[in-house]
């Protein structure tokens, strides 16, 4: 883990506003989860603070056993698992989690840019592969196709009651009446919206919308939501006594 001679120097030297590279885009990415499996620290550390930039919520796994078991438990909307792992190496993670009918679109890193690896990499059951050394513009471009091509950010126009929600545009409105929401606000009511009829969770929402890692309080969620009520002026949200919310 010291050292990383498969590091590609050049992404860890991009500069902080680069991550930024693309800020126009970057609301659509927030409320998307996403699992980084990678034993290179600096790497993933890289990786994690540029998706988190550009509005990911990121968790990081340092070896294949850690990946394979938070990608079984926890929601992601897509995972980036680089092949070479200790304990259970990435092939293996990826098919394993396709034994379970886990279907969560799988971005693979290969070390080499070898026509093998790569092949094995989709024999596997990932979506896609990126050989290292890459730059850290095509990841984001790669996990966005992946997500649009498989995830749950497919664009839509969700309904319920008189609020339209326009998911790509980033666009809510209310009675035809244009409301401005914060990030959080419409990645909650997107989650509560494409969950609609079901009671969520406050800990679903916020381990959707924040990090798995974030350790508050649930109560940042009633916080968020009665903010998001007074906007929308609607009573699209209810809050289910001991349970959370739900959109009908
Ligand atoms: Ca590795």
């Amino acid at each position: 883990m010291a050292s990383c001679p498969g590091v590609p120097v050049g992404l860890l030297k991009v500069p902080e506003e680069n991550f930024r590279w693309n800020s126009g885009s970057r609301c659509d990415t927030v409320g998307v989860r996403v699992l980084v499996v990678e034993d290179e620290v600096r790497q993933a550390d890289a990786v994690r603070r540029g998706l988190e930039a550009e509005g990911f919520a990121v968790d990081v796994a340092g070896n294949g056993t850690d990946g394979l078991w938070l990608a079984t438990e926890q929601p992601y909307d897509a995972i980036i698992l680089d092949v070479m792992l200790p304990g259970i190496n990435g092939y293996r993670v990826c098919a394993e989690l396709r034994r379970r009918s886990i279907t969560t679109p799988i971005l693979m890193l290969t070390a080499k840019d070898g026509e093998l690896d790569e092949a094995e990499a989709l024999e596997t059951g990932a979506d896609d592969f990126l050989s290292k050394p890459f730059s850290y513009v095509v990841l984001v471009a790669r996990l966005r196709a992946l997500m649009r091509r498989g995830g749950s950010t497919q664009p839509v126009t969700l309904v319920a009651g008189n609020v339209e929600v326009e998911t790509t545009r980033r666009r809510c409105q209310v009675d035809g009446r244009e409301v401005n929401l914060t990030a959080r606000e419409f990645a909650i009511l997107e989650y509560l919206m494409r969950r609609r009829g079901e009671v969520v969770p406050k800990r679903e929402i916020v381990e959707h919308v924040w990090d798995f890692a974030y350790d508050g309080e649930d109560n940042v969620v009633e916080v968020h939501v009665s903010a998001l009520r007074r906007k929308l002026a609607s009573p699209i949200i209810e809050t289910i006594r001991g349970g959370g919310y739900r959109v009908q």
